[in-house]
């Protein structure tokens, strides 16, 4: 039922995003594969997806530069004649109390965790309402949910991708369109890796110790989340199944919203 369909996955040269790509081109998906990273692995991580028999093309959009996301969304209708699912999430991350967090990076976080899914989002709507059919899929967080201290940016930039999410659910609710949001616990990705050294040396303990009493503190399966597990989430969202979930969210985080 999605074989053949296209899909364009912003941030998807790691983690999350790379994830989902894999786990759609398992089923047939064209893939537009979006992010940074370095050339030559990027074209080894294209040339994977293509092996797994669907198409895939790379584009380098800037998810700060609403021209580039724009242009993104027109290059993959020129190649695949449409764009059926769209999965807004490319993100980044910065931990520093509220009065030192240097503005620029505020301005990038509220930019490329947020905005970006107006940019591209306001882009689709138009050729799903054509095709008569469409997926919106948001990766948000647990922290569009609930709060951490030193994480303003990213708190601020997830609970406002939600309330994106159920208005534009509400507005293309007529026209086969969903907009769903999936908000997952801590995945070990580059994202989350990179603050267990700094974390460690903020709080003189081991490096274990963050993943275990830190990062895992409020995650009650002791579990971290695996791509794969919001890659088949982002399926089902996708499927027949899921027509009538729009305008909410699922979460992933080992029941650490329940508490
Ligand atoms: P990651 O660092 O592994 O991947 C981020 C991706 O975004 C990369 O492909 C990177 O190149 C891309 N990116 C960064 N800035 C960009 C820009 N300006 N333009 C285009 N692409 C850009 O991170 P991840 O953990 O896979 O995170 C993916 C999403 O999942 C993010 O939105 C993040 O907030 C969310 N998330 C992650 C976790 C977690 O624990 N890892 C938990 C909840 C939510």
């Amino acid at each position: 039922m999605l074989s053949g369909k296209t899909a364009i996955i912003t941030g998807s040269t790691s983690g999350i995003g790379l994830g989902i790509a894999k786990g759609f081109a398992t089923e047939g998906i064209n893939i537009i594969l979006n992010g940074f990273g370095n050339p030559k692995d990027i074209e080894r991580l294209r040339l994977e997806i293509e092996h797994m028999g669907v198409s895939c093309i790379y584009n380098n959009a800037d998810m700060t530069k609403p021209d580039e996301i724009m242009a993104m969304v027109e290059e993959a209708v020129d190649a695949f004649g449409s764009v059926e699912i769209l999965v807004n999430n490319a993100g980044i991350q910065h931990v520093s109390p509220v009065e030192d967090f240097p503005p620029e990076q505020w301005d990038d976080i509220i930019a490329i965790n947020m905005s970006s899914a107006f940019h591209s989002t306001r882009a689709v709507i138009p050729h799903m309402k054509k095709q008569g059919w469409g997926r919106i899929i948001n990766i948000a967080s647990a922290h569009g949910l609930v709060a951490s201290p030193y994480k303003s940016a990213y708190v601020t930039a997830k609970h406002g991708l939600l309330g994106f999410n159920k208005t534009v659910a509400l507005e293309v609710a007529q026209d086969n369109i969903t907009s769903n949001a999936i908000c997952p616990g801590y995945v070990l990705t580059p994202l989350v890796e990179k603050q267990i050294p700094d974390t460690a040396k903020a709080r003189g303990i081991s490096e274990e110790e963050v993943k275990r009493d830190v990062l895992l503190a409020a995650q009650w399966t002791k579990k971290f989340v695996s791509v794969e597990e919001i890659a088949g989430t982002a399926l089902f969202l996708c499927s027949d199944y899921a027509q009538n979930i729009t305008g909410t969210h699922i979460s992933i985080d080992g029941g650490w919203t329940a508490a």
